[in-house]
């Protein structure tokens, strides 16, 4: 038996370190599920977060000129 709660629901990994909060993967996001964190990494850029409700789409992991981002689902 299977309830809609067990099922695993796709999210990002964003590594937090090497994003230089350029905000393109926050732009692209059909559901505008990432923000900016306010707080700053070790080379000095704030980067940022990602909520929940993501699809997995891709589209913010395409999009980032660091490849800092990866899609699970
Ligand atoms: S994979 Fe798509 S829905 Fe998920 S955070 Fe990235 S752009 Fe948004
Ligand atoms: S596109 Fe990449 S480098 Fe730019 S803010 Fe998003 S995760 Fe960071």
């Amino acid at each position: 038996m299977s309830s809609e709660s067990e099922q695993k629901m796709p999210y990002i990994k964003i590594d937090k370190e090497r994003c230089k909060g350029c905000l393109l993967c926050a732009e692209v996001c059909p559901k505008k599920l990432i923000k900016i964190s306010g707080k700053t990494n070790k080379r000095g850029a704030i980067y940022v977060e990602a909520g929940k409700g993501c699809t997995a789409c891709a589209m913010c992991a395409v999009i980032c000129p660091e490849s800092c981002i990866e899609v699970y689902k």
